[in-house]
């Protein structure tokens, strides 16, 4: 187990996280590529669009929306430099195909969906250009562990699932052979806690946000199940401060809560849809190892190459992932490892070898 501040020696390890929209980086794994930063691992962070579509957030840049200036994308490319400065992530920003290739697509049916370079726009021409431009960033990093959202995309925006579906498909196409490709997922139980600490905001050392902030209700964000995660990553408190400077980086698009100008270290964010969201202290992964002759496979990347989930172990009779081996190694319902079972044993891919 990692010690608060205990970091390891990461150097040779490489990481790439494919995300779709400046801001889902730093919300959702800014936590595990701080760390894995700090521990010396090399991290790329591919982000898909400039985010043209989002919904801004303070009088100062609302000029700045899609239907009047247009300039939201290069402003949050901006926004997204200054977050993975505070992350520790040396390399900045990538963006698939370069800056500006691909547009956010806004949610489905509205009219910025039918861009022509919308990003999840269905066009088999794009999708192969998609598709080629990532397997050719992996070929050039060559990542032992990518990361990305889960099938749903968090909360179901078209770009996020879009950003999945690519992962695999870029994946499948590299020259590269990506040993392992982890989901981060928010659990349910992480959720339900957070709901039920608000009942009593001084019981749980919590300031309640003054409207139109509130506090999250159960239903309100996307979960994933529990027994599903295989990888926990543990956040100490240095890198915590680090992601949550990078998430002020993000202020056209999420306000922290408690005000981080003030006493109070922020234990909260909320989107433009004012709903309070904790700040993890650890963020969870549901990962999947590309199949090897021994392994027990599960295809959940569609055709092509199949992925066994992390550490091996599928019920014959289902399609579901089931709680993996090394949730039961200590008994049945023991606690995930910690982070650096995400990437420790990996240990021995780090020289990988590239397929055919
Ligand atoms: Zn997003």
């Amino acid at each position: 187990m990692t010690g608060e501040g205990d970091i390891p020696d990461l150097c040779g390890l490489r990481v790439m996280a494919v995300h779709a929209h400046p801001d889902d980086e730093t919300i959702l794994t800014g936590g595990t590529l701080a760390l894995l930063a700090a521990a010396g691992a090399n991290v790329i962070n591919v982000t898909c669009t400039l985010g043209e579509e989002g919904e801004i957030i303070g009088d100062l840049w609302q000029g700045l929306a899609a239907a009047q200036a247009d300039q939201l994308g290069g402003y949050r490319a901006a926004e997204l430099s200054n977050a993975l400065g505070a992350l520790g992530v040396a390399a900045g920003p990538v963006f698939l195909g370069g800056v500006g290739a691909w547009r956010d697509s806004g949610m489905e049916g509205s009219e910025s969906f039918s861009h022509p370079r919308a990003f999840s726009r269905p066009d088999p021409r794009n999708d192969e250009a998609k598709s080629e431009q990532l397997a050719a960033l992996i070929d050039a990093h060559r990542p032992q562990l990518v990361i990305t959202y889960d099938p749903v995309g968090w909360y179901g925006h078209p770009d996020h699932i879009r950003a999945h579906t690519l992962t695999y498909a870029a994946a499948e196409r590299a020259r590269w052979a990506v040993p392992r490709i982890a989901w981060i997922v928010v659990p349910l139980s992480v959720l339900e806690d957070d709901v039920r600490a608000w009942e009593d905001p001084a019981a749980s050392g919590r300031l309640l946000p003054e409207p139109p902030l509130r506090p999250a209700a159960l239903g309100d964000l996307p979960g994933w199940p529990d027994e599903e995660v295989t990888h926990v990553v543990e956040l100490p408190a240095h890198i915590r401060a680090r992601r949550d400077a990078a998430l002020a980086a993000h202020a056209t698009q999420l306000q922290l809560h408690p005000d981080p100008t003030g006493d109070a270290a922020p234990t909260h964010l909320a989107l433009t849809n004012n709903i309070c969201q904790q700040l993890p202290v650890r963020e969870h992964y549901v990962s999947f190892d590309l199949a090897g002759a021994t392994n027990t496979v599960h295809d959940v990347g569609g055709a092509g190459r199949t992925w066994r989930r992390d550490p091996l172990v599928l019920d014959p009779e289902s399609t579901r992932p089931v709680r993996g081996a090394c949730m039961s190694a200590d008994g049945e319902g023991a606690t995930p490892p910690v982070w650096d079972g995400l990437v420790e044993d990996l240990e021995g891919a780090r020289g990988g070898q590239p397929h055919e």
